[in-house]
């Protein structure tokens, strides 16, 4: 049985109604500060995505209570268990569902959740190797899923993938490339371009390109392709995809806005296909890691992956906001 104290990284607010800022910091925590569930799960790690830097910083209202130990996935042993789908020694990963804003998180030795919001952990992969895909590498394989269902196919020409030096853009990389496709990788970074040719990347792309207010419509470049970027980059991907292709949308590094026409839907067909992944049906999430764990090159993987430990984390959440990680961040929680 789960009991005694554990470490976690903890985010508050003052009793002062006029203190709008949030103090996050390392303690030493009891369970009284777990959410409701049916499992405890021993967490071994966890990862710094997009959306904890978001979180952690305050930067944006991620998180809805408090106190409130962040970090939206985790990867961990289920130490204690009401459920039988998932009992006492099972390896399982968990991401989305408001963990880690709404209901505590992965930056902390112990969760508790409803065993309904986890996933096995996939035959193939360790803890380790579930936490360097985490939210944005199974994001990245929703967005190819989205693709598929709409017919796209490497025949009908290239992919584009933004943000390519990022989380979801590396995971998209690889994951594109080791479809078939010939994968056009946009960055900010021209000094990773080794870097994503390792992963797949066939053409790099100065982002710039795709950054200013742009045009309508621009020539037809790329027959699909996968944005964590969105506002003007969104409207410029749009505006150069070809006749009847199909962008799957998930994210917004440059901003949340989308100053575009809708000339490209209406007059070359091309789909515009919405990813979310924190209320993903069971379903398609049991799909997405499942297919990560036979589809994502491991060496690759590591190749994107750094380690850190609890400890780093408030760093890296004002790093992946400033654009200077590349690829994935592991949290060893120890
Ligand atoms: P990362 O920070 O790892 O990657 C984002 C990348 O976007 C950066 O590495 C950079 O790539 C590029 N970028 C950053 N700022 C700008 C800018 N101002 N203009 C153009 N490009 C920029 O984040 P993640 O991969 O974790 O997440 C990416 C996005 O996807 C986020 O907005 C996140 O919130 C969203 N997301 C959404 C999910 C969903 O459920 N819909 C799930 C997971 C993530 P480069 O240096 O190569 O240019």
């Amino acid at each position: 049985m789960a009991t005694g104290s554990f470490r976690a990284l903890v985010a508050r607010k003052s009793g002062n109604p006029d203190d709008k800022t949030q103090h996050v910091s390392l303690e030493t925590v009891d369970d009284s500060i777990l959410g409701e569930g049916d499992v405890t799960v021993r967490v071994t790690h966890s990862t710094v995505n997009f959306k904890d830097g978001l979180a952690i910083t305050g930067r944006s209202p991620i998180l809805r209570r408090w106190p409130m130990i962040p970090g939206i996935d985790f990867a961990g042993v289920v130490e204690q268990s009401d459920s039988a789908a998932f009992p006492v020694g099972s390896e399982v990963v968990l991401n989305g569902w408001g963990v880690g804003e709404s209901h505590p998180g992965g930056y902390a030795q112990r969760a508790r959740v409803k065993s309904d919001w986890l996933v096995p952990l996939p035959a193939g992969l360790t803890a380790a190797q579930a936490m360097a895909i985490g939210t944005a590498g199974y994001t990245a394989m929703l967005c190819r899923m989205a693709l598929e269902r709409h017919g796209a196919t490497p025949d009908q020409g290239p992919v584009l993938v933004t943000g390519a030096s990022g989380g979801v853009g590396s995971v998209a990389v690889a994951l594109m490339a080791a479809a078939g496709w010939e994968v056009i990788a946009s960055t900010g970074r021209p000094e990773e371009a080794a870097y994503l040719q390792g992963l797949g990347a066939t053409t790099i792309m100065n982002r710039a390109e795709l950054s200013a207010p742009g045009k309508p419509l621009g020539k037809e470049r790329w027959a699909a392709a996968i944005d964590s970027v969105g506002s003007h980059t969104l409207a410029n991907v749009l505006a150069s995809t070809k006749y009847r292709g199909a962008v799957a949308a998930c994210g917004l590094a440059q901003g949340m806005d989308l100053p575009g026409s809708v000339a490209p839907f209406i007059l070359r067909n091309v789909a515009l296909l919405g990813v979310d992944s924190v209320m993903c049906p069971a379903a398609d999430r049991r799909e997405a890691w499942t297919r990560l764990a036979k589809e994502l090159d491991l060496r690759k993987l590591g190749d994107m992956t750094s380690t850190i430990s609890l400890d780093d984390v408030q760093g890296a959440a004002h790093d992946i906001l400033a654009g200077k990680v590349r690829g994935r961040l592991v949290v060893e929680i120890g």
